[in-house]
């Protein structure tokens, strides 16, 4: 079982190249944004807790978010692997998928990591928010408010997986095809 850590800033392209990269080695893509966005869209119950959180660029409580990250996979009991996007996103989140997977007998191979410098991602978000209809993508104040919470909470778990010897960094700037080029080669090796 293959199962990868996508990781990055806010728009550094994570969800894109997952979703190219879970084709070409046959892993099961969660994105814990798009499941918070689904149960949002249908007002479950999880999606009225998120959305509060969510819209302010806050990140969700890690109870939440981990239960529902527990779920996604188990919901997948067959799977070849997992590329995570959007998870883990604090130390205590990091920890918990450490011994979901442990006792499932499996393990995180590696934290692969988009690299991109902060004023590009502000720019590349702001012209999503364009199309995307996402609320947290149409205000600087709101995606400062998430780089914020991704420097202070998030940024740290490259620590904890280099300490792992397990931390890959990529650079995320170029073309969507040569930065998919760039994160097989890693996913090669892993
Ligand atoms: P982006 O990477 O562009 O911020 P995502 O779709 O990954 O977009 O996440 C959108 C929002 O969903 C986050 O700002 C946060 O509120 C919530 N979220 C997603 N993943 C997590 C997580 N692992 N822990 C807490 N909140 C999360």
């Amino acid at each position: 079982m293959k199962n990868i850590v996508l990781f990055g800033p806010p728009g550094a392209g994570k969800g894109t190249q997952a979703t190219l990269l879970k084709e070409k080695y046959n892993l099961i893509h969660i994105s814990t944004g798009d499941v918070f966005r689904f149960n949002i869209k249908n007002e479950t119950e999880l999606g009225l807790l998120a959305k509060k959180y969510m819209d302010e660029g806050d990140l969700v409580p890690d109870e939440v978010t981990i239960n529902m990250l527990k779920a996604e996979v188990e919901k997948n009991a067959d799977a070849n692997g997992f590329i995570f996007d959007g998870f883990p996103r604090t130390e205590s989140q990091a920890e918990a998928l450490d011994v979901f997977l442990t006792e499932k007998e499996a393990q995180i191979n590696g934290m692969v990591a988009l690299e991109v410098p902060e004023d590009l991602l502000v720019e590349r978000l702001l012209e999503r928010g364009k199309t995307s209809g996402r609320t947290d993508d149409t205000d600087e104040g709101k995606i400062r408010n998430r780089f914020n919470e991704y420097n202070t909470k998030t940024a740290i778990l490259k620590d904890y997986y280099q300490a792992q010897g397990n931390y890959y960094g990529v650079n995320g700037v170029g073309s969507i095809e040569e930065i998919t080029n760039r994160l097989a080669e890693v996913f090669d090796k892993l």
